[in-house]
């Protein structure tokens, strides 16, 4: 079986799959997506993920989309593609219409689905620990929303890996710490976790959610705040979170080794937690 992709209620090759040259989400970003991970050959955190399809499609007006229709397409194309561990990755543009900034009233937005062998199974050791740079947050005041507008996340993924880095995280006015190109940034100081709170500069991730809810329940509070660069160098650990990131331990920032310069426990602890999650998925 090929990696497939499902367009139209159809499930067809990859390579068989289009889209317009007058897809509003070629032409204007005009666009929303999301990134789920099949283990076991089932999508996990799909619930979660298409709460958050909904509220981007909300905050951007899209015309509706049947949640249900688009649950059933990402069930039916990854089972059709009987890959175990999968990256389904699924978007949703406005629609077609001949080229103008207005959106026509009546839309019908167009979803695609494609579904792919993951890299790397989700079930496997923590990572040794990459190194990481800082960059300026040039993005949109929305990053809330999960467009495909993603040109300032490419390039800042390309500084990286220019200077010999894995990944790139985006300082906000005083040197704020956001979050990294495709993930939510933790630290953790004196076994205190810290991330930045839900505001329009990050996306609210559902790894992140998940960790949070999982300390909230041990009795853990995680501590949703403000903190610069300065306390992230100064921390006993920093950590990435994502879908396709897991948890990555970031063990140098712009060349100054954080903590041990090693991953510490807050890490292995999370992955521990989430690999469980993954496992016992109902
Ligand atoms: N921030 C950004 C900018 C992202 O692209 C992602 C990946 N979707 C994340 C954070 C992590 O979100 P999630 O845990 O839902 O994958």
């Amino acid at each position: 079986v090929p990696e497939l992709a499902y367009q139209n209620g159809k499930i067809l090759p990859i390579s068989e799959a289009m889209v317009s040259v007058e897809d509003r989400g070629y032409q204007f970003a005009d666009a929303v997506y999301e990134v789920i991970m099949g283990s076991q050959g089932r999508p996990f955190a799909l619930q979660k993920h298409l709460n958050r399809l909904h509220r981007s499609m909300s905050a951007l007006d899209f015309p509706e989309l049947s949640l249900d229709l688009v649950k059933e397409g990402i069930l039916k194309v990854n089972e059709a593609s009987e890959i175990p561990d999968s990256v389904i990755y699924l978007q949703v543009s406005r629609g077609n219409q001949v080229r103008s900034h207005l959106p026509e009233r009546e839309m019908n937005p167009v979803l695609t689905i494609t579904v792919r062998r993951a890299d790397e199974t989700p079930v496997r050791p923590l990572s040794p620990g990459v190194s990481a740079i800082t960059v300026p947050d040039e993005r949109w005041g929305r990053c809330d929303i999960k467009t495909v507008q993603l040109l300032p996340n490419a390039m800042a993924k390309t500084r990286a890996e220019k200077n010999g880095a894995s990944d790139a995280i985006f300082l906000g006015p005083e040197n704020v710490v956001r979050e990294a190109t495709s993930s939510n940034v933790f630290i953790v100081k004196d076994g205190v976790f810290y991330t930045h709170p839900l505001t329009p500069n990050i996306l609210p991730g559902i790894t992140r959610e998940i960790f949070i809810q999982s300390q909230a329940k041990a009795g853990h509070e995680v501590v949703e705040e403000i903190f610069s660069v300065e306390r992230l160098l100064g921390a006993d650990e920093v950590f990435l979170t994502g879908t396709i990131t897991r948890v990555l331990p970031i063990t140098k920032v712009d060349d100054i080794p954080i903590g041990t310069g090693r991953p510490g426990p807050g890490a292995a602890a999370f992955l521990e937690l989430l690999i469980e999650e993954i496992r016992t998925q109902k």
